[in-house]
């Protein structure tokens, strides 16, 4: 976890002074720095990895077990659950992650909401763009990392320093578990994927769906819009039992889930797909099927987390509310 501080560091020179140095320069110091994300990455998951198998029954252990993940360098930025057993993370996923986490201790310990909505706003729009360059293979641009923003947009972030940050324990140890805690929803959302079998599918309309069905084909691998909605929330739900379990409160995930609140279709597993919801859609699902899910209350009503569940409802309720 050190090393995060010690890679935001690095990130605030390198946002500052990206702009000054030529194209090549600046896609391998980006380079550079997806190679260290996906190195901490590698890192986490595995000391991850043994805690959570723990709190899986006897054949969800087996399954984890054979799971291989893979942190791969891109400008893209999800997670994704292969048809081949593999849980992938990108690079740029774990360093949004890291910036997002830095952002959002920063605003809750030294109240700024302001400078957290820009962020998220202009991280959407600039991690988004790099998605398109990486699918058209072109290299990724660079993305101000949490100080380099509070640097460049003193209008909405006045008075945060990365100096003003790192004197405070309070920021530091609430950004680091932010990091831990998201990575675990990453690892848990991915792993139901694995469990449910939703990692074989052809997205069809309901039309489609309907047709094939009358007719009479096999419509096993065939999914829907809806359907897949349904999915992620299991995912969801699944992912925060893990996390609650382990003694880590779902809301330690914000990162990843503020971040890709701001994407149609909120999913660590991002898509461009118009038919998905839009991403205040996806968070009312996501609560909604959590609170339906018997296992899941079952399990926080075991450990006498209901507090901390309504806490967290509350807070993505209000984030709903104040998008
Ligand atoms: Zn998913």
């Amino acid at each position: 976890m050190k090393s995060f501080r010690v890679i935001c560091l690095l990130l605030c020179f390198a946002g500052t002074a990206m702009y000054a140095q030529t194209s090549s320069q600046i896609n391998s110091r980006i380079n550079t720095l997806y190679h260290f994300y996906a190195d901490r990455g590698d890192y986490l998951i595995s000391t991850i990895r043994p805690k959570f198998r723990a709190v899986l029954s006897a054949p969800d252990q087996r399954l984890e077990e054979s799971i291989r993940y893979d942190t791969i360098i891109t400008g893209n930025t999800n997670a994704f659950a292969t048809r081949e057993g593999t849980t992938i993370v990108t690079a740029s996923m774990l360093q949004i992650i890291d910036s997002v986490a830095t952002m959002l201790a920063a605003s809750q310990t030294f109240s700024a909401p302001q400078c957290l909505s820009s962020y998220l706003n202009y991280l959407t729009e600039s991690t988004n763009e790099n998605s398109r360059l990486a699918a058209r293979s072109l290299p990724p641009q660079p993305v101000l990392m949490a100080f380099s923003f509070w640097a460049a947009r003193p209008d909405v972030c006045s008075g945060l320093t990365e100096a003003k940050f790192r004197n405070s324990t309070a920021a530091d140890n609430l950004r680091e578990l932010m990091i831990y805690s998201s990575i675990i929803y990453i690892i848990g959302h991915e792993f139901a994927h694995h469990k449910y079998g939703d990692t074989q599918y052809h997205m069809v309309t309901d039309d489609r769906y309907k047709r094939e069905l009358e007719a009479g084909r096999d419509v096993t691998t065939f999914v829907t819009p809806t359907q897949q909605r349904t999915k992620e929330a299991r995912a969801d739900s699944f992912a925060f039992q893990k996390m609650i379990e382990m003694d880590f409160t779902p809301i330690g995930a914000l990162p990843v889930l503020l971040f890709f609140s701001g994407i149609e279709g909120f999913s660590p597993e991002l898509t461009s797909n118009a038919d998905h919801p839009a991403a205040i859609c996806r968070f009312e699902e996501m609560i909604e099927y959590t609170d339906r899910d018997p296992e899941f209350k079952t399990t926080i009503n075991k450990l006498h987390k209901e507090p901390e569940w309504q806490a967290f409802e509350a807070q993505l309720r209000n984030v709903i509310r104040n998008p």
